[in-house]
């Protein structure tokens, strides 16, 4: 008998077809004789729809009063789809109770929008359990300390998930989702991509932090703290399928490089649309701009990725940098009515149509010439690269958004990452 988590995504909780279809899922795994822990986002939709609905209301930027709000709003769609959740197990005959995160409790920081797990709880969960429940947690949700209901970020629920399977210390948190594993790049956008048997944990982070959203990145970040077992998979095989079968099918993650069963140089591809990019330009370069710039844009709360400080030229410098596609705007009017005229630059330009490719893999530590096969492939399909950046498992570059599609597909075939065609 073993503790299990399960996570379902939105699309797995679409309708009550597919709830049911969870419930049958879940009750086959806990007639297994495991003990069951369910985490459910909201119905596919729900959370755009109820944003949305806040959006129509005040389309302006946002407050921290307006925040928690929203995280009010937004928390109901989990709410809901666990009170489906556990109904459609008791129908199936197999008792279940769903708790809200404050009820859990599942502590968070007050970072409307989002928050951070500080600790869970898992007192009632186990008494749950004990008495022979399935016991269903909402996703996404969690509480502050003064009690006000938070979030934790769009795609929280995997964090939610991997948080409870670590406090429970379960033996391992299964991600169910709309795919039937991770791929080497997102097989919507490359239908030639590959499903990946296993993938590191490393590898895994550098692809969730760099855009590829069948993980949320916090998730992983817990999964390698915590060292929970995970594994994604499919949460659209026939419900009844042989469990050992299905628990060993997906793709899962794994902590031991020399378990690595395929070592590419480059395991996957990852790209993320959500940034922007602005430059101040005409800086006079002396100590200290830097700082200037990028700290009163951190204590605008504005996060900051790529930075790029041009070469000076007659003891004039530019200074580039990425920052999240929504605090475009707020950075831009920081820059233009407060560092630019403080710094003496001559301007702040901004650039809404950009995204970030990268390429990632464990592979690339022991061997050189990866990057310049990137550059070289991205210049055969005549795409410029705006800005570069690299770590020792990733190289990432910004280029114009038009050619992202462009830019994945070549790259994944000049990686050889493509299906082995027979
Ligand atoms: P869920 O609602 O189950 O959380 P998400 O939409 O958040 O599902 O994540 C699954 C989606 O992630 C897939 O449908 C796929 O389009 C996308 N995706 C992006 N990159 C990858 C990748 N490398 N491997 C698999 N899926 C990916
Ligand atoms: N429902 C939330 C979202 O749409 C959380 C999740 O699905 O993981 O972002
Ligand atoms: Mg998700």
């Amino acid at each position: 008998m073993a503790l299990i988590v399960h996570k379902y995504g939105g699309t797995s909780m679409g309708s009550t077809e597919r709830i049911r279809n969870v419930a049958k899922r879940v009750a086959k795994w806990a007639r297994a004789g495991h003990q069951m822990v369910v985490v459910p986002s909201a119905m596919s939709g729900e959370t755009n729809r109820l944003l949305g609905l806040a959006k129509e209301l005040a389309p302006a930027k946002s407050t921290d009063a307006t925040n928690r709000e929203l995280d009010m709003l937004a928390s109901t769609g989990e709410q809901a789809s666990s009170a489906l959740l556990a109904i459609a197990l008791q129908a199936e005959g197999m008792a279940s109770v769903s708790y809200a995160g404050w009820q859990v409790p599942i502590r968070t920081n007050s970072a409307y929008t989002k928050a951070r797990i500080e600790s869970i709880d898992d007192q009632k969960v186990r008494a749950d359990l004990a008495a022979g429940k399935v016991v269903i947690v909402t996703g996404f949700q969690g509480v502050d300390e003064l009690g006000h209901i938070t979030t934790l970020g769009r795609g929280g629920s995997d964090t939610s998930a991997v948080a409870v399977a670590a406090a429970m210390k379960a033996d391992e948190c299964l991600i169910y989702t709309d795919v039937d594993g991770v791929y080497t790049t997102d097989p919507r956008v490359v239908p030639e991509a590959r499903r990946l048997n296993t993938v590191s944990f490393e590898e895994m982070l550098e692809m969730a932090s760099m855009g590829s959203k069948v993980l949320q990145i916090r998730s992983v970040e817990f999964a390698g703290k915590y060292k929970v077992p995970l594994r994604v998979l499919s949460s659209f095989t026939p419900w009844d399928i042989d469990l050992t079968e299905e628990a060993q099918s997906g793709t899962l993650i794994t902590f031991e490089e020399d378990e690595q069963m395929e070592q590419a140089i480059v395991s996957g591809i990852a790209f993320n649309r959500d940034e922007a990019k602005i430059s101040v330009l005409g800086v006079p370069d002396k100590p200290g701009i830097a700082y200037q710039i990028l700290g009163a844009v951190a204590d605008a709360n504005i996060e900051v990725d790529m930075i790029i400080q041009n070469i000076s030229r007659d003891g004039k410098t530019d200074f580039s940098f990425t920052v999240n596609r929504n605090d475009h705007a707020r950075a831009m009017d920081l820059l233009k009515d407060k560092i630019v005229p403080a710094l003496g630059a001559q301007e702040a330009t901004g650039d809404t149509k950009i995204c970030k490719v990268s390429i990632v893999g464990i592979g690339m530590r022991s061997h050189v010439g990866i990057a310049s096969k990137m550059f070289r492939c991205l210049s055969e399909e005549g795409i410029n690269i705006q800005m570069i950046s690299t770590s020792e498992i990733k190289t990432s570059v910004v280029i114009d958004e038009k050619y992202m599609e462009l830019a994945v597909r070549a790259l994944h075939k000049a990686f050889d990452l493509d299906i082995a065609k027979v």
